[in-house]
């Protein structure tokens, strides 16, 4: 059943410290403090919402951790899976003792898929070749804007993570391995006025092969028809390093765009909201922020993250934004506002206090590149 926002105007307490506050979701039970200072208390009572909410769309309740099962580690989740069941995501099992990929690999994906004309309310909008054209005539058809064109937007239909403030949660409905496709469909679909592609979802973490294999494929007719084709990613970062690498590697070399959204820098505060490990989000981020000096002019990297009112706020921002100029000061960072929906809806959406706040602190620590995404959304 979708979740409708609720009012948010109403205090809300914490189950463990009974602080009161419009910033407490009451849905999840417990506040950012308990979260960071009482982990594995407020970790449980947020995981039992977690999990009645998984069953509702048949999803494994858990990342499965069965001793001898066999080991999935295309993301962080790193899934041990017992004969008949199913790794976190879904789209992968064990039959007979083997690791079988239903969907997610170089032969199937389960997605959906939409053109969206340039320039996009993408998140790397105010730094990408297609949308400002800093990048003519390499990776762009014009020096402003690329008006005419398109973005073949492609919807991963499944998640590595598990957002309680999800906001694209529909995708829940349709997790099913029955209606996916090879790559030649997503190929075939690229039109003569299609200049990019992005990934998104969902995840493209959790069917990262299945997007390697898109890519490859479509970089290759791009070449022939000596074309522009952009690719890029908008993701958790949750992928196993080696296949972000090579997500990197096409996005670099074809004019894209790594868009890595960070949930939260407290691992711990990224586990209770999101259900993994952010791990392999930092160190992605890492690895290839280093890259960025080879292609200076048009950022291979965007960093975001959503500034959800009472669990993602200043403190947060600031570790982040530290985080990433120790990699490199010039990667770009895009703060979101957010939007109550899923079962964080009975929260406010983010204030332009906040909003600024967090983009001073940014700033402060030193990244050049700081802006402010979806700005409409904020009261
Ligand atoms: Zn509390």
């Amino acid at each position: 059943m979708p979740h409708f926002p609720v009012r948010s105007g109403a205090f809300k307490e914490c189950q463990l410290c009974g602080q009161r506050s419009l910033e407490i979701s009451a849905k999840i039970g417990v506040c950012k403090t308990c979260i960071l200072t009482n982990f594995e208390k407020a970790n449980a009572i947020i995981s039992r919402v977690r999990i009645k909410e998984r069953q509702k769309y048949s999803l494994p309740p858990t990342i499965p951790k069965t001793t001898k099962g066999v080991v999935c580690g295309d993301c962080v989740n790193a899934c041990k899976i017992a004969e008949g069941e199913f790794g976190y995501c879904k789209l992968v099992t064990n039959v007979a003792g083997q690791l079988v990929r239903l969907a997610g690999d170089e032969n199937r994906g389960l997605f959906s898929f939409y053109y969206d004309p340039l320039p996009t309310n993408c998140v790397a909008e105010p730094f990408c070749a297609g949308c400002t054209s800093n990048d003519f005539p390499t990776f762009s058809y014009s020096r402003g804007p690329e008006i005419g064109w398109n973005n073949l937007a492609v919807f991963y239909q499944a998640c590595t993570y598990d957002c309680l403030f999800c906001q694209n949660y529909q995708y829940r409905e349709g997790v099913t391995a029955a209606t996916s496709f090879p790559p030649k469909v997503l190929v075939n679909a690229l039109k003569t006025n299609t200049s990019c592609i992005c990934f998104f979802g969902g995840d493209p973490a959790a069917q990262i092969r299945h997007s390697i294999a898109v890519a490859n494929l479509a970089r290759e007719k791009a070449q022939k028809q000596k074309r522009i084709l952009r690719i890029c990613w908008e993701t958790n970062g949750s992928a196993r390093p080696a296949l972000m690498r090579e997500c990197a590697q096409i996005a670099l070399h074809s004019g894209g765009v790594i868009k890595i959204d960070i949930k939260a820098f407290s691992d711990k505060l990224n586990i209770a909201l999101c259900g993994s490990s952010n791990r392999f989000s930092l160190y992605n981020l890492k690895v290839i922020g280093k890259q960025v000096q080879k292609r200076p002019d048009l950022p291979l990297l965007v960093v975001s993250t959503l500034l959800i009112p009472g669990y993602i706020d200043v403190e947060e921002v600031r570790k982040l934004a530290q985080f990433i100029v120790g990699i490199d000061p010039t990667i770009p960072f895009s703060l979101l506002a957010f939007y109550p929906t899923f079962i964080m809806n009975d929260l406010p959406t983010t204030s332009k206090k906040l909003a600024f706040d967090c983009l001073a602190a940014a700033k402060e620590e030193g990244l050049s590149n700081v802006h402010i995404g979806n700005i409409h959304l904020l009261h």
